[in-house]
């Protein structure tokens, strides 16, 4: 068969083989098959799907094109969580020491930026030395001394999704449920889990822009935890507008470190706690909501989260003199104020503008090939709800370069819609797929 012939099938609205998937993502993942000719394969599966039994042989292949870990050695529940993508969404970072302090097993595999939305694995390594680049067997390890472990797909995790994942960043091809959810249940069924949570982003920062196609992709990626006896479960939550104050990378980790101490913002902590709850109870070590909360809360009141957050940043070579001096972290040179227009109440501050704002700050990427800035990035001074009086400050951007300030002010001067009357809230949580 040919990659061409492939192309053209699922252009004209036909079905793939499981040979043929198998092929497609093994050829692709030894780099037998150019990116051109992927993407354009990626754009048909865009506008036309996949059916079930596509998604399932895909997903297989992309979860065996590398080593699938055993942990089965390991005491403990395994649980994970994994977002389909957001603005802001930092709640790996936090969530993943905080939930392994209170007993469980959190081997998490995690992705870059992807589009207009961050990636925990861009935000971790803006501390310095830390590696997210972990071997299988180093990843076992650390599992085992720590509990836990934070790494991205590499040549053996996973790398048909290492692959893919790039491609689909820069080629439009992101927001398409069948991809979506073969890349997010490859990753984390490689993990070798007990049960996963799903934080399924909905609204104009998301992927998902209504919750019909949240609760569509929802359902798919639990259908294929059952598949995999691997107890999935989803909570659809908001992405109108962006989570927490801070939207980057090095700023999202010390505002991760605001959460480990206790602090943080509203919105962050009140997700974090849903999120690590669910994974508690999933994992059997709280037996209601109630009773999980509170043992997140004592953990960090007791220090016990930061320092499994200070346990992983030397494991994984970064240093941990950052929990104590955030400057530490890669610093914008420079700070511009976006100020209020106009008197009023904060409506909406639209995470689809901030996240694209902040690709062309620098804080993501255009191609494959781009660094980013992990310094640079948006403290959002003025949250949906806020009274705000005309000149005061609507956000603080840390930038590097002149021409993407400029560039991405271009965008974020239209994220916020100032009314006259204090909007309803809208719930953080909308709906839970089990
Ligand atoms: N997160 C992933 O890991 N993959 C996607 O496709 C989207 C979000």
């Amino acid at each position: 068969m040919t990659i061409t012939e492939l192309i053209e099938r699922k252009r004209d609205g036909g079905r793939l083989t499981e040979l043929d998937i198998a092929w497609l993502i093994g050829s692709y993942t030894r780099g037998e098959i150019p990116d051109y000719q992927m993407s354009a394969l990626l754009m048909a599966v865009y506008f036309n799907g996949l059916d079930d039994g596509e998604l399932g042989a895909w997903t297989e292949a992309m979860l065996h094109s590398g080593d699938v870990l055993d942990l089965s050695q390991v005491t403990g529940p395994k649980v994970d969580k994994h977002s389909t993508g957001g603005v802001g969404d930092k709640v790996s970072i936090p969530l993943a020491p905080m939930v392994a302090a209170c007993g469980a097993v959190v081997p998490m595999i995690s992705g870059r930026g992807l589009g207009h939305t961050g990636g925990t694995l861009d935000k971790l390594e803006s501390i310095p030395g830390f590696t997210t680049t972990i071997a299988p067997g180093d990843f076992n390890r650390l599992i085992a001394e720590h509990g836990v472990a934070l790494a991205g797909q590499s040549d053996t995790l996973v790398p048909a999704d290492r692959l893919l994942y790039a491609l689909r960043d820069v080629t439009g091809t992101v927001p398409s449920i069948p991809l979506i959810a073969s890349s997010i249940t490859s990753k984390k069924l490689a993990e070798g889990l007990d049960a996963l949570v799903l934080d399924v982003k909905v609204g104009r920062g998301a992927f998902m822009k209504d919750v019909e196609d949240a609760r569509r992709l929802a359902e798919t990626m639990v259908r294929i935890g059952q598949a995999h006896n691997t107890r999935f479960v989803a909570l659809l939550t908001d992405m109108d507008h962006p989570l927490g104050r801070e939207v980057g990378n090095a700023n999202e980790i010390a505002e991760s470190i605001e959460v480990l101490r206790g602090r943080g913002p509203q919105d962050l902590v009140e997700l974090v706690q849903r999120i690590g709850g669910e994974m508690l109870m999933l994992g059997g070590l709280a037996a209601d909501p109630e009773e999980a909360r509170q043992q997140l809360v004592a953990c960090v009141d007791s220090g016990a989260a930061i320092t499994k957050f200070e346990e992983i940043i030397e494991a994984q070579g970064g240093d941990p003199a950052v929990l104590d001096d955030p400057k530490r972290l890669p610093r914008p040179g420079n700070v511009h104020v976006l100020a209020a227009p106009r008197p009023g109440y904060v409506a909406a501050c639209d995470a689809l503008a901030v996240g694209r704002a902040g690709v062309r700050l620098g804080a993501g990427r255009a191609r494959k090939e781009d660094d980013i800035d992990r310094a640079v990035g948006f403290t959002i001074l003025a949250k949906p709800g806020d009274p705000i009086e005309a000149g005061e400050p609507l956000a603080r951007i840390g930038y590097n370069d002149e021409a993407r300030l400029r560039a991405a002010l271009e965008v974020l001067e239209t994220a916020w819609e100032i009314v006259d009357e204090p909007p309803e809230a809208a719930p953080l949580v909308i709906e839970e797929v089990r």
